[in-house]
């Protein structure tokens, strides 16, 4: 493991395709979305079609009660949202070669929004640094209809339906994990991975084992700002996650998160045009 002091500057080239996102056009509707949508059924299908089938899922009995009755429940500043109440899928570039893996949607979030990290603090202080590092268009995520925009990166979570105060069991996070392994498959310039916490940290680790990535010996520790390098120059960069926990008591500063999205940043110039997660 390096840290992130140890990685060095250097030149590259950036990816930009058409984005994911929006995709739940069939349950909103907008103009736009559905404009959106037709695109991605066109340009990536495979991603498309995970999204819905991840959308769909009803696979753990605990998370499926707590989405939806969070959903039924609200709380009082959002008592006039109709809530998503499904699992959230991923959200960015198809192209991209940043893969940013979080917990799980929040309750009144991206459980709300249909988004991930959309409607919280945690999003707020993710796409702040996003977009200081050049990934996003803008430096907040309000609802699926803000104009966000990623370029050259992906979000996506270990678990894709809210957990009771989250916390996922090892059960619902083998369950979801198929989810991230399909992601990486179709994600196919994927290069750098941030994980957002120690549970993601895991969550990648176990995924990169289960498609054949060898890990390293020993087993890669989780630490802020950590850095683990795999074959064919795939890089795991840990992180805090920018929980209110975390943020709000300044275990995580926005100083400690943007050289995470720095250090992810210049890794992927260094090693632009090179392969991929395997
Ligand atoms: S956590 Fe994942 S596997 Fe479980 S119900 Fe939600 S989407 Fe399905």
């Amino acid at each position: 493991m390096r840290n992130v002091a140890e990685v060095q500057e250097v030149e590259g080239a950036s990816v930009t395709a058409m984005k994911i996102g929006m995709r739940q056009s069939s349950l909103s509707g907008s103009v736009a979305e559905q404009r959106v949508q037709r695109r991605l059924t066109r340009e990536a299908p495979g991603l498309e079609a995970l999204c819905q089938r991840i959308i769909a899922c009803r696979q753990c009995p605990r998370l499926v009660r707590h989405r939806e009755r969070t959903a039924q429940e609200k709380v009082r500043r959002y008592r006039d949202w109709t809530y998503w109440g499904r699992p959230v899928p991923g959200f960015g570039d198809p192209a991209a070669r940043l893969l940013v893996v979080g917990l799980a949607p929040a309750a009144h979030g991206g459980n709300r929004t249909g988004r991930i990290f959309t409607g919280d603090r945690s999003g707020d202080f993710l796409y702040r640094a996003l977009h200081r590092a050049g990934f996003a268009n803008q430096p907040t995520s309000i609802d699926r209809d803000d104009g966000l925009d990623l370029t050259d990166c992906y979000i996506t979570a270990a678990v894709r339906c809210a957990p009771p105060d989250n916390k996922p069991t090892p059960h619902e996070l083998d369950r979801c994990r198929p989810f991230l392994l399909e992601e990486l498959t179709l994600l196919r310039q994927i290069r750098v991975i941030v994980a957002l916490g120690q549970i993601a940290f895991r969550a990648c680790l176990d995924t990169l084992k289960a498609r054949g990535v060898p890990l390293p010996s020993p087993r890669p520790r989780f630490g802020h700002g950590q850095v683990a390098v795999f074959a064919n120059d795939l890089v795991l960069v840990a992180s805090y996650h920018p929980s209110q926990q975390n943020t709000q008591t300044g275990r995580l500063t926005e100083a400690m998160f943007q050289q995470v999205f720095d250090v992810a940043r210049r890794y992927l110039d260094a090693n632009s045009g090179q392969s991929t997660t395997g």
